[in-house]
């Protein structure tokens, strides 16, 4: 059965009665997460399609609050139609909502700019899973105590509806665009890390591996080796055009060969998704096409990037590796696989024994099982095992005792049992 309620009250009213009858329901957005979200079984399936009501726009403080199902491309539009962005623009931004953003702790590319869907979450209205209504008003920051916003980003619908979402937004800036040819991914990644930490305006920061910067751009560079990367600076025209006189002297000094701002062309043209990517690429049988993205810390992923390829290099073809979203600490990596056996029996074997890989090969490196995808069914299991996964248990058993909020990422039979209550002592410290 798929609801669709018109407001907070009616999914209030519909998650209490699902507690009051022993029934389970599961979230639904966009239906876009690439984890497998959406496979926990459920009684019902409640749609946000109908949550999409531009509650308060608030252009002094420069707040929106928005329906949690209002698609991406729809309120970017919107707030273009103002003057203003949210500058959160993830691929899948016309696949996406709003509330399926702060469930997945969901990123866009203009991150080193604007930060995660965290960093523009200011308020929000919640149903718990027994059907109470939580609001919390727009506010600069939380205040002492429980930063519950932070505790929705990621929380993957185990926590609560998300129905209503304050949302900060920005006035739409100057942009200054500089691409380089760096001579392989590992001189890229120092030159990202140098850019990333110098201070700077920055809006995009996105490196191409060799495989991929030859899709983007095979003319401009030398094949098989060279790697894109294409940087922008926002703010004012006279910060943006000093951040890229400097961006283009630590590209020089590190050697690499500016490019005219047209190499980045192909990815600003087809950086939004079209709704059957995934369908399409999937289509062929004995194929699967696959993405991973994980953090790593600057220290180790050169290394992380080298062991990657050379795991990849045998199994993939061809195998994109790109660095985006950096912080001055690290940077996400993000791989696209192409997988191709003599029948989808095979293929998904091979993909399970890459994926388990490719975690091994970012935990030895200090990385992330995720960057901005989440959790889901894909990674649950291990999830589990993390320290913050085993609080996510615990706080999920709390707010939902009788396990009315159906996910992939909360082992429902253990909660129903009693098992993840009576878990009594966390292991706060990480494990290697
Ligand atoms: C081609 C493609 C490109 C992508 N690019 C990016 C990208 O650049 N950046 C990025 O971050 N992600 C990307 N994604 C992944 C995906 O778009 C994100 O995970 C997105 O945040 C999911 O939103 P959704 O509305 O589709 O959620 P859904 O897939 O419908 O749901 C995802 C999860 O959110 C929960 N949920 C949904 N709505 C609510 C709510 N209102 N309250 C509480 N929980 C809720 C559901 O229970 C479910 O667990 C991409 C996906 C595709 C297919």
């Amino acid at each position: 059965v798929v609801v669709s309620p018109p407001d907070t009250e009616g999914v209030a009213l519909l998650v209490a009665w699902a507690a009051a009858n022993d029934l389970t329901v599961r979230l639904r957005g966009g239906g876009s997460n690439v984890v497998g979200a959406g496979q926990a079984p459920a009684n019902v399936i409640l749609s946000t399609e109908n949550l999409v009501d531009v509650v308060e726009f608030d252009e002094i403080s420069q707040v929106i609050t928005v329906g949690a199902g209002t698609e991406g491309g729809r309120l970017e539009a919107h707030l273009a139609s103002l003057g203003f962005t949210l500058g959160h623009y993830p691929q899948s931004l016309n696949l996406s909502t709003v509330g399926g953003w702060i469930a997945m702790r969901a990123t866009g590319t203009y991150s080193a700019y604007f930060g995660g869907i965290e960093h523009l979450l200011c308020g929000a209205t919640v149903v718990l899973a027994s059907g109470d209504v939580v609001r919390i008003a727009p506010r600069p920051r939380a205040s002492g105590g429980l930063d519950a916003l932070s505790l929705l980003c990621g929380s993957e619908g185990s926590f609560g509806v998300v129905t209503e979402a304050s949302l900060r937004v920005s006035r739409i800036f100057d942009e200054s665009r500089t691409c380089v040819a760096v001579r392989d991914f590992a001189a890229g990644l120092n030159l990202a890390r140098d850019i990333a930490q110098s201070g700077l305006p920055l809006g995009l920061v996105r490196l191409s591996n060799a495989a991929e910067s030859q899709a983007l751009n095979s003319s401009l560079l030398d094949h098989g080796r060279e790697c894109l990367l294409i940087v922008t600076a926002l703010g004012p025209r006279s910060v943006v055009d000093a951040a890229q006189t400097e961006i283009n002297q630590l590209a020089t000094a590190a050697g690499a060969r500016l490019l005219d701002v047209s190499a980045g062309d192909m990815w600003f043209a087809s950086r939004y998704a079209d709704a059957d990517l995934m369908a399409s690429r999937n289509a062929q049988p004995g194929t699967m096409f696959d993405t991973f993205e994980v953090a790593l810390p600057w220290r180790t992923v050169v290394d992380a990037a080298i062991a990657l390829e050379r795991m990849a290099r045998e199994v993939s073809e061809p195998f994109y590796l790109h660095a985006s979203h950096v912080y001055p600490t690290g940077t996400c990596l993000y791989g696209l696989l192409h997988l191709s056996e003599s029948d989808d029996g095979a293929v998904i074997k091979r993909w399970r024994v890459i994926w388990a890989q490719v975690l091994d090969i970012v935990a030895c490196h200090g990385g992330t099982l995720s960057h901005h995808h989440g959790i889901g069914a894909v990674r649950a299991g291990r999830y589990r095992q993390t320290p913050e996964g085993r609080l996510h248990q615990l706080i999920a058993g709390a707010l939902d005792k009788s396990g009315v909020l159906a996910t992939s990422l909360i082992d429902n039979d253990r909660r129903r049992n009693g098992i993840v209550r009576e878990m009594p002592s966390v292991p706060l410290r990480g494990e290697c």
